[in-house]
């Protein structure tokens, strides 16, 4: 008996089989849509594929490698997608995000809130990235008018500095300014910030009511109401980091 010169076809990857009649030849295909497609000639001798998909192996697992690397990078831009859940370090409050899809009236979708499960959900067209993502702004700039408005009140009457106007805005690189009427206004994404690094930021801003610039005296007041404050702005600067890339796209 002499061995077999056929090489073994076991463990080939999965494939399925197109009949073409444009083409000439077998061609294989690969594609994240398809997965492996060996493409024939109409008439082809089906039993000859094995030893075609045998010989093409090294050809296949490198065009998956760079597929699954593709797919990789995709996957890790993820600020297009929507967040599931919401950390408010701030406050202490982790809020899952359900997304519900309902058919409504014009493609709405609404927002709910389970305070007591910290949950939001969401619910209606929810296939619309974009309105998703600006309900949820939304619901965030009012949790910000709720807290850090009260917030500023309690650190203005205990360090004896008052302001007059309060604002929530959501710039990319100010977490808060002081005008020279004494108006303040704060970024929402401080919500996203520990509580001690807010307390800075409110303290901050509240003595720009006395000094509008970053003078000596200035920071001279700052440390005297807050001692730690030079680790405090430290950590302000690398705060960004932890603001979810979504909100800004
Ligand atoms: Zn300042």
């Amino acid at each position: 008996m002499t061995p077999s010169s056929q090489p073994l076809l076991t463990d080939l990857p999965s494939y399925t089989v197109r009949v073409s009649s444009r083409a000439k030849c077998v061609r294989l295909a690969l594609s994240v849509e398809d997965g492996l497609e060996v493409v024939v000639p109409s008439n082809y001798d089906r039993l000859k594929i094995p030893e075609i998909v045998h010989q093409k192996r090294d050809w296949i697992a490198r065009n998956q490698r760079k597929l699954d690397e593709r797919e990789a990078f995709f996957r890790s831009q993820a600020p297009h997608e929507l967040p599931d859940y919401i950390n408010l370090r701030s406050l202490g409050e982790e809020w899952q995000i359900e997304y519900c899809e309902t058919a409504t009236k014009l493609g709405s979708i609404s927002i709910r809130e389970d305070k007591e499960q910290l949950r939001l959900v969401l619910d209606g067209n929810i296939a619309d990235i974009e309105s998703c993502k600006a309900l949820l702004k939304r619901w965030l700039m009012q949790k910000a008018e709720k807290h850090l408005f009260s917030w500023l009140r309690k650190v203005s009457i205990r360090t004896n500095l008052p302001y007059r106007t309060t604002a929530v805005r959501g710039q990319k690189t100010l977490w808060g300014s002081c005008s020279r009427d004494r108006n303040i206004s704060l970024n929402y994404k401080l919500l996203f910030l520990e509580a001690n690094v807010v307390e800075y930021v409110l303290l901050h801003e509240l003595c720009h009511t006395v000094h509008m610039n970053h003078s000596a005296k200035f920071w001279k007041l700052v440390g005297k109401i807050e001692p730690n404050y030079k680790a405090l702005d430290k950590s302000l600067n690398q705060a960004w980091q932890i603001v979810p890339a979504w909100l800004d796209f």
